[in-house]
């Protein structure tokens, strides 16, 4: 019983020394912590007030003498190493200059915070229970800490950090102006993934979300933006700053032309359901409408030394969001680049009714036209069925058709295929009246023959000065093509994926780039960015 009762009495006697030794060293390690609580937050205390006394942002010689060496003593390390290229010297120098420059921007940042007025920008009036709060930014040099004073508005009642809007930061996110930049330019051009290795080797350390995250609130910022330019049309205060018709000296007259198309984009509506919708038997993933178009004058278009048709400069649209928001950017555009001034505006597009009663909507006065390549396609298709694809016989046959088409003469294109149609047996004659009625659609929108003769002028130098002109009009939508396609290079690539929102905001961003808008949303990128080529 006895040594039953002392084993337990040993063994509690133990615990307890432990337990005692385990107390004492949780409780050195809570005042350790207290302590480095309390230095922290003394620093903090020091750091507030050295960074509240700011007033500039220079380095002192201390700093950058202390700079010199290191950076002298990496040129004598690199040096040493004969096998080393000049790549290394670049690779390792980078991050030594951002040192220095992330010094000077902290300062700077700072010394540009204390001199903002602590005023509600919308009241005017001066903030109350004014606090510091410090702040970290992702910079182009690496992160940046500062303080600023924030406040509550005794108007709106809203607490305010003047400062932030006037270093160009957004709420809750860390990205300097730059930084969001680059996330934009990044993530528009090339998916996160990527975008994330690619600024990794230019020395910004950006995580893929970060990426994702901050591309994707740029993006709203241009629709906000794009919101306010399109919207200038519902105010009459946003209408007086129109370009009007009468405003500026004099110009020359010149023609306007729009094209329109849509492109499809892979979207998955429901996320986290793919499993469940799959064994159900159901398709995730849902194909939408991408509405595209561009406006350009044609005396922007020209030839490059290689006959390469160029425009040196277009406006651009593209939504996901319907046939009314593209139709009310697209007006919005083409009177920014001279719908008002226009002596005569030219549509183009395929043969899609919705396009033309768009149109009709928007543009009603302009003159139409139907892409030659996609009429001319439609007289292939009957020519393929009759005798085979591209067979000798084939060709024989459209031949004429082609040439009619070009001659102005759609009433005979029509007249030959409903002649042809009374002899075929029901399955091709259908075939012949879809085509029939493609034709009679859209007979007033085929004039081709004068603008093909201009072109022949040209190209024999017997051209007047009135064919020159007429020379440079577009037989097909082709330029709205290519942008479609350059957008899909982007948004439909294999195995992706968007939701409405995310594309939307990321195809407003990349239609900022391309309309040469990119200084709205960067100011400190405008002489950079003015017009600059499309990049994908
Ligand atoms: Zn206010």
């Amino acid at each position: 019983m006895t040594t039953t009762t002392s084993v337990p009495q040993r063994q509690t006697r133990r615990p307890a020394a432990a337990l005692r030794k385990a107390k004492r060293e949780a409780q050195r390690q809570a005042d350790q912590l207290t302590d480095q609580i309390t230095t922290r937050g003394q620093q903090q205390q020091e750091l507030a007030k050295a960074a509240a006394a700011l007033t500039q942002g220079y380095l002192t010689q201390a700093e950058v003498l202390a700079w010199q060496q290191q950076v002298n003593a990496r040129l004598d390390a690199l040096l040493q190493h004969s096998e080393q290229n000049l790549g290394f010297a670049e690779e390792e120098l980078a991050p030594l200059g951002n040192q220095l420059l992330r010094l000077g921007a902290e300062r700077l940042a700072q010394a540009k915070a204390n001199a903002t007025p602590c005023r509600c920008s919308k009241c005017d009036l001066e903030l109350q229970h004014q606090k510091y709060l410090s702040r970290k930014i992702d910079s182009r040099f690496g992160p940046l800490l500062i303080f600023r004073r924030y406040g509550q508005c005794p108007g709106c009642q809203q607490w305010h950090f003047p400062a932030d809007a006037a270093l160009g930061l957004q709420a809750n996110a860390p990205a300097s102006p730059y930084v969001q930049e680059i996330s934009a330019v990044l993530v528009t051009k090339m998916p996160p993934e990527q975008a994330c290795a690619v600024a990794q080797r230019f020395g910004l350390d950006l995580g893929r979300c970060f990426l994702d995250r901050e591309a994707h609130r740029q993006g709203l910022k241009a629709q906000a933006a794009r919101a306010a330019f399109t919207g200038q049309l519902d105010s009459l205060e946003g209408l007086q700053k129109l370009p009007r018709a009468t405003d500026g000296p004099p110009i020359q007259p010149f023609s306007l032309v729009i094209e329109i198309d849509a492109w499809n984009i892979r979207e998955r509506d429901d996320w986290g359901l793919t499993e469940q919708l799959r064994q159900e038997g159901k398709d995730p993933s849902r194909w939408h409408w991408v509405y595209m178009g561009t406006v350009f004058r044609l005396d922007h278009c020209g030839q490059t030394a290689g006959k390469r048709a160029i425009i040196s400069q277009r406006g651009y649209v593209a939504t996901r969001l319907g046939i009314e928001d593209l139709l009310r950017h697209l007006y919005r555009e083409a009177l920014e680049r001279g719908l008002g001034q226009a002596q005569d505006v030219l549509v183009l597009a395929d043969g899609a009714m919705w396009i033309w009663n768009a149109f009709d909507d928007r543009f009603k006065d302009a003159r139409q036209r139907l892409d030659l390549w996609h009429a001319e396609e439609h007289l292939w298709e009957v020519a393929n069925d009759l005798y085979g694809k591209s067979t000798p016989e084939a060709r024989a046959f459209v031949t004429p058709l082609l040439e009619q088409l070009r001659e102005d003469q759609t009433l005979e294109v029509i007249q030959s295929l409903t002649n042809l149609k009374s002899r075929l047996e029901s399955a091709l004659s259908e075939k012949v009246e879809k085509q029939i009625e493609y034709f009679s659609n859209h007979k007033n929108r085929m004039h081709y023959k004068e603008l093909i003769e201009a072109r022949k002028a040209r190209d024999d130098g017997t051209a007047t000065p009135e064919q020159l002109l007429k020379a440079q009009e577009p037989l097909g939508s082709g330029a709205i093509e290519s942008t479609c396609r350059q957008y899909q290079c982007r948004f439909k690539r294999t195995g992706q994926f968007w939701t409405t929102a995310g594309d939307e905001a990321l195809m407003c961003l990349e239609t900022f780039w391309r309309n040469d808008r990119w200084h709205v949303l960067y100011p400190h990128a405008n002489h950079l960015t003015r017009n600059l080529p499309a990049l994908n």
